[in-house]
C-alpha cells in the first residue's frame, strides 16, 4: 500500500493556500507512522503521528464517536498506524494542515503500561538504557537525520573535489599508531589455544596464520591509495580498545581519512578547514528543522545551569561562527608559551602542568580554543616524541617569541574545536625512506613488519599528507550534544555492547 511521507506532505502544504494548483488540501492521502500523542476533547480526537521522515508530526483528527471505542483504546503513544483521510486546513494553531480521518489501520499496539517512552522529557542517561527505542524520540531522530546528512555531505565534498573513496581493511595485522589498544580477531579456542614450544599462543594456527586485530586507522593503506590515485579518502569503522570512559571516546567509531599525494602541511590545513566548514554548512542548509529543535533543546538545558557555566553562543550561532571565521593557526611551541603564561597555569588550576614536550591535555586544548582564541585552532609542528613515527620530521628547530629553541618537531596538525578539543589529527608524512626507517627503529617498530608500507617510499615516493576526522566528534559538535554515546545509534564503550 502506498503512502505519503509526512515530510513530503508538509512540504507540499507549506504556505498553504487551497487555491493553489499543487496544494494537497482536499486530496485524500494515507500516512503511516508512530503515535507521539493522542488527545481527546469533547468534540474530537487528535493524534500526532510521526514517521521519522521529519521532526514534524502530522495531526490527524476524528470526530468524537467516529472511531469505535475498542480501536480508540489501542491508539496510544508508540503504537503504529496507517491513517487515511482528507487533507484539510487546520483549525487549530501549530500546523497548517491536518488529516481528517476516514480510516485507521492499527499495525502494532504499544501497551502504555510497558512502553518506556512517554510524551515527556526523558533523561539522556535513561534513553541510553533503551538505545533500541530512543530513535523514536525527537532528540535522537533529529541527531540521526543530521548524522546522515553529514555522512552524505562528506562523500559529496570529496567527490566534488576529485577524491576517490577507498575501502581499507577492517581486520589488519598492523598497528598504525604502534600504540597497542587493539581488539584481537581470532578463531582460536579461547580456553585451550594451541601453544608454541615456549608456551605462547601459536597464532600460526589462527585463521589468518598470524595475529590480527580490528583496525585503529586506515591511514597506512590510505597512503598506498594516494600513491596511485592521487587523492583518496576512507570513511569506515575504526576500533580502539582504550579503556577511557570519557564523553569523547568510543570503542567503535567512524573515521574519515583523506590522504593526498603532493600535499604539504599547509595544503593539508587548508583542506581540513574547508572540508569541515563545507559539511557544517551543508547541515545548516539541509537540517534546519532538526537543528532548530536541538538549538532550542540546548537553550532550555542552559537555563538550568549557573550563569557562569552557560555558554555564550547558542548552537546555531556557534555553527555560524565556525563557518564564518578563519581558524587560528599556530605552532605547538607558540601554544605552550600561551598556556604557560595563562591565568590557570599561574594559579595552578591546570591538573597537568604545561611545559614544552608534554602531550597537551583536553583542559589545555579547551583553554586555547574556548578562553584564549575563542575560535577553532589548528596547532602544528608538535614534538616528535609525542607523535607517530610516520610524520614528516622538521628540519628547522622550533622557536618561541623570545627566540628560545626547542625540538625536534614533526609536521603534525591537530584541529581543536570548542567543547570538543581534538576533532582532527593529521600530518604531512615522512616520504624519505631512510629517515622513516631510522625513526621506526628508534621507537621499536620492526620495519620488516610493514615492508609493504615502506615500498611506497622505495618506489616513486612523493610528498604527501592526510588527516583523520572522528565522525562522531563532528556529529557531537554539530548537534551540540554533550556525550559521544548520544550521537551514534548503538554505542560501543567499555562495558557497553547491549544493543
Ligand atoms: P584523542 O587524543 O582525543 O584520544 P587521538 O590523538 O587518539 O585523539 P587520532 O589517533 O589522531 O586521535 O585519530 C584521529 C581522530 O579520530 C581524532 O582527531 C578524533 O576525532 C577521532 N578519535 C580518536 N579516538 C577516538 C575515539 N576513541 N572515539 C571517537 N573518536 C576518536
Ligand atoms: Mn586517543
Amino acid at each position: 500500500m502506498s503512502y505519503l511521507p509526512i515530510k513530503q506532505l508538509l512540504k507540499a502544504s507549506s504556505g498553504v493556500d487551497s487555491s493553489r494548483m499543487d496544494s494537497p488540501v482536499g486530496t485524500t492521502v494515507t500516512v503511516k507512522g508512530w503515535v507521539r500523542t493522542k488527545r481527546e476533547s469533547k468534540n474530537a480526537v487528535f493524534i500526532a503521528l510521526n514517521d521519522g521522515s521529519t521532526i514534524q508530526n502530522i495531526q490527524a483528527v476524528a470526530e468524537a464517536g467516529q472511531l469505535p471505542e475498542d480501536t480508540l483504546k489501542l491508539i496510544t503513544t508508540g503504537s503504529c498506524l496507517a491513517i487515511t483521510g482528507q487533507i484539510v486546513e487546520s483549525q487549530g494553531s501549530g500546523q497548517a494542515i491536518e488529516v481528517k480521518i476516514t480510516d485507521v489501520v492499527i499495525y502494532g499496539t504499544a501497551d502504555p503500561e510497558k512502553y518506556p517512552l512517554q510524551p515527556k522529557r526523558h533523561s539522556l542517561e535513561f534513553l541510553r538504557e533503551i538505545a533500541h527505542l530512543r530513535p523514536r524520540t525527537n532528540t535522537f531522530s533529529a541527531i540521526l537525520r543530521i548524522r546522515h546528512a553529514l555522512a552524505f555531505a562528506i562523500h559529496k565534498y570529496f567527490n566534488d573535489n576529485g577524491f576517490f573513496y577507498l575501502n581499507t581493511p577492517i581486520i589488519t595485522a598492523s598497528d598504525a599508531e604502534g600504540a597497542g589498544e587493539m581488539f584481537r580477531v581470532t578463531t582460536l579456542d579461547a580456553i585451550k589455544p594451541p601453544l608454541t614450544e615456549d608456551g605462547k599462543v601459536d597464532y600460526n594456527q589462527d585463521f589468518f596464520g598470524r595475529e590480527t586485530n580490528l583496525t585503529v586507522s586506515g591511514q597506512l593503506e590510505g597512503e598506498l591509495g594516494a600513491m596511485a590515485l592521487g587523492k583518496i579518502y576512507t570513511f569506515g569503522p575504526t576500533f580502539r580498545a582504550e579503556n577511557s570512559n570519557t564523553t569523547r571516546h568510543l570503542a567503535e567509531f567512524w573515521m574519515i581519512e583523506p590522504e593526498m599525494a603532493f600535499y604539504e602541511l599547509k595544503d593539508n590545513m587548508n583542506l581540513a578547514e574547508d572540508f569541515v566548514k563545507t559539511v557544517i554548512r551543508y547541515a545548516l542548509q539541509h537540517c534546519a528543522d532538526d537543528l532548530a529543535f536541538l538549538d532550542n533543546r540546548l537553550k532550555e538545558e542552559e537555563k538550568t545551569k549557573k550563569k557562569e557555566e552557560q555558554s555564550e553562543l547558542g548552537l546555531l550561532e556557534k555553527l555560524q561562527f565556525v563557518i564564518n571565521n578563519e581558524f587560528v593557526r599556530l605552532t605547538y611551541t607558540e601554544a605552550v608559551d600561551i598556556l604557560m603564561n595563562s591565568k590557570p597555569a599561574k594559579k595552578g588550576q591546570f591538573q597537568f602542568e604545561v611545559k614544552w614536550g608534554i602531550d597537551l591535555q583536553s583542559e589545555h586544548e579547551r583553554y586555547l580554543v574556548e578562553k584564549h582564541f575563542k575560535k577553532p585552532v589548528i596547532l602544528t609542528n608538535y614534538p616528535r616524541a609525542i607523535k607517530a613515527f610516520y610524520m614528516k620530521q622538521d628540519v628547522e628547530p622550533a622557536t618561541n617569541a623570545r627566540g628560545e629553541v626547542f625540538g625536534p618537531t614533526v609536521r603534525a596538525m591537530d584541529v581543536l574545536f570548542p567543547g570538543i578539543g581534538e576533532i582532527i589529527g593529521g600530518s604531512q608524512r615522512e616520504e624519505d625512506l631512510d629517515k622513516l626507517v631510522a625513526r621506526m627503529q628508534e621507537v621499536g617498530i620492526d620495519p620488516e613488519a610493514i615492508w609493504w608500507y615502506l615500498d611506497t617510499r622505495r618506489f616513486g615516493t612523493a610528498p604527501h599528507a592526510g588527516f583523520g576526522l572522528g565522525f562522531e566528534r563532528l556529529v557531537l559538535f554539530v548537534t551540540g550534544m554533550g556525550n559521544i554515546r548520544d550521537v551514534i545509534p548503538f554505542p560501543r564503550a567499555p562495558k557497553t555492547a547491549e544493543f
